[in-house]
């Protein structure tokens, strides 16, 4: 049997430039695609509207169009696929994967300061969960996924390899908002399945999230991508990236005048290797490229570096 064409995706949410650790996990998606003759996409996950701005859209097509990053097919919308969201909701709502839950915030706070006090680990346990549906009163509610109470979830990363926690690590999910707009977590999933993702490379921030997605693929039986979580960048000085440590929007590595094939060679070095070699093309880069290379822990910006690839290029 013959594997699937591969499919990774770039799915930023446009809130503001292209930075540095997107630029990263844009360049390790695309290179996976490109070296094995699969696609690359790109999604613009723009469904917190009150976060979502056109500028921050343009400024992130701009830097990957600068890096050279081309991505295929159209560019994806998340919003705009929000009745797509909703459906699959009310899926899981008939099949018994999600229930109503009317609780108030005022409950929930509650509900949480009294688990604070009683040193409850549990996350919010709702009642409506079992709650029989005659008695569902006339009122907003949310959409929440029935998360497993027993046993655990593991997902298998190629970075961080087999990685589990306990099934009461996740509170029920949310996955329509009580306007019924769709949470990310909702979105990501049923548009990865939908746009036939097989490969998920994002930052190490997400880990977790890829548990309670996969409790998502799970209820919907759909097939669970492979995921590689890549340790984030930091800084110079050991810490998380954070303006202070100088240009950190591809933008400004433009305008100091960084020709784009030394970015994507300085790119994929934060945190991928060949060996030793640390100059190389990007044709290189594509041949080269695969999971065992990535490493486990946080890659540093060098500046220096940074000079010694631009300065061979
Ligand atoms: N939109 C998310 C972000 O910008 C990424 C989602 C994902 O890669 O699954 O952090």
């Amino acid at each position: 049997m013959s594997s699937p064409q591969v499919v990774t995706r770039f799915a930023p949410s446009p809130t503001g430039y292209l930075h540095i650790g997107g630029a990263r996990t844009a360049l390790f998606n695309w290179l996976y695609a490109r070296a094995n003759g699969g696609k690359f996409l790109l999604r613009i996950e723009d469904t917190d509207r009150a976060r979502s701005t056109p500028e921050a859209t343009a400024a992130l097509i701009q830097g990957l169009e600068w890096l050279g990053l081309d991505y295929d097919g159209e560019i994806h919308s998340q919003f705009a696929r929000a009745d797509r969201h909703r459906a699959v909701a009310n899926d899981m709502l008939s099949t018994g994967h999600a229930y109503k839950c009317f609780s108030t915030s005022e409950e929930i706070e509650a509900y949480r300061a009294q688990a604070r006090q009683d040193n409850n680990p549990l996350p919010f346990q709702s009642p409506w969960r079992d709650a029989d549906v005659d008695t569902h009163p006339d009122a907003p509610f949310v959409i929440r996924l029935k998360s497993p109470r027993e046993g655990g979830v593991a997902i298998k990363d190629r970075v961080q390899k087999k990685v589990s926690w306990a099934a009461t690590t996740f509170d029920d999910l949310i996955m329509l908002r009580s306007d019924g707009t769709p949470t990310y977590m909702l979105a990501v999933v049923v548009d990865d399945h939908d746009m036939g993702v097989t490969h998920i490379i994002r930052g190490d921030d997400h880990l977790i999230n890829a548990g309670r997605q996969s409790l998502i693929y799970r209820a919907m039986g759909w097939d669970i991508p492979e995921f590689a979580h890549i340790p984030l960048i930091h800084g110079e000085d050991g810490k998380k990236l954070s303006k202070r440590h100088g240009a950190t929007g591809v933008h400004e590595y433009a305008a100091l005048g960084y020709m784009p094939e030394a970015m994507r060679n300085y790119l994929a070095r934060l945190g991928w290797s060949h060996g030793n070699d640390e100059l190389f093309t990007t044709q290189q880069a594509i041949e080269w490229f695969d999971f065992k290379g990535m490493g486990k822990s946080p890659s540093r910006l060098d500046f220096k570096k940074l000079d010694n690839v631009s300065a061979h290029h």
